[in-house]
């Protein structure tokens, strides 16, 4: 649960999705008619990059706004099919995810996450850092990976650098259409207080790692967000597949405002 009066984050993940322009528009201003009424919540949608600039268009305030699902780390040049953040800039996106576990899944390290985020950090972009573990294992090992995940993008960065960033603990095991069941609440704290831990281990500051947000996904939706803000201690949630659908989207923005009254 968030401090303060620090809003829920609520980001939609579309991914791929959908194939048609008109589509995106639809779905975009379907998700900003709830998200506009809502209070503590702030919505961040982020499509396809194509898209970006034309729902730029229809963003009319803070409460409503768009971000980018990856970046490359040079600001231009020869790079075919790749995107900078200058450029995502350009548009109204003001977040960027990276090192999603798809993105992770087509080759991105650690060490080249942590290049993306020092791109993103020169541009009054947010980046929202996924981390999260493939599988459980019994030895705890599992917690080693998490724990490197975070040290990479922060280790040598300035605290200034750091209190801006999010990062989204996304077990990959409770991702998408074949996750094996969604992570418990319980769960998610622990790893949320993990996280935690591990900012202020290497920033040396327990105030810097209880600022920093950090959000839960994976199979995010309207029967369990409400648990994963409350007893989960997320500060927001990334949603993947419940996002694509302007109703099923409104109900969890609307859940997600309510934990907060
Ligand atoms: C995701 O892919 O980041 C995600 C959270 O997807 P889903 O909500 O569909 O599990």
């Amino acid at each position: 649960m968030k401090s303060g009066d620090k809003k829920t984050l609520v980001v939609a993940n579309w991914k791929m999705n959908p194939s048609r322009a008109d589509d995106a528009k639809d779905l975009f201003s379907g998700t900003q008619k709830i998200a506009h009424k809502l209070k503590h919540v702030e919505t961040v949608v982020c499509p396809p990059v194509v898209y970006l600039a034309m729902l730029g268009d229809m963003v009319t305030d803070r409460n409503c706004v768009l971000g980018a699902q990856d970046t490359f780390w040079e600001h231009e040049g020869s790079y075919t099919g790749e995107v900078s953040p200058d450029m995502i800039f350009s548009t109204k996106a003001r977040y960027i995810i990276i090192g999603h576990s798809e993105r992770r899944a087509q080759g991105d390290t650690d060490a080249i996450i942590a290049k993306k985020v020092h791109a993103t950090l020169q541009f009054p972009l947010i980046p929202i850092i996924c981390i999260g573990e493939e599988t459980r294992d019994e030895n705890g090992h599992y917690l080693k990976i998490v724990r490197n995940q975070i040290r990479t993008v922060i280790d040598g960065r300035s605290r200034e650098d750091i209190s801006r960033i999010i990062f989204a603990y996304e077990p990959v095991w409770a991702i998408g259409k074949n996750a094996e069941r969604p992570c418990t609440p319980e769960e998610c704290k622990d790893m949320i207080a993990l996280i935690r831990r591990e900012i202020a281990d290497v920033t040396g500051s327990s105030e810097l790692a209880h600022t920093i947000s950090i959000l839960y996904g994976g199979s995010v939706d309207t029967e369990n967000v409400a648990n994963f803000l409350q007893e989960g201690d997320a500060d927001g949630v990334l949603v993947g597949r419940a996002s694509l659908d302007a109703k099923t989207f409104g109900e969890v923005l609307k859940q997600a405002d309510q934990t907060q009254t």
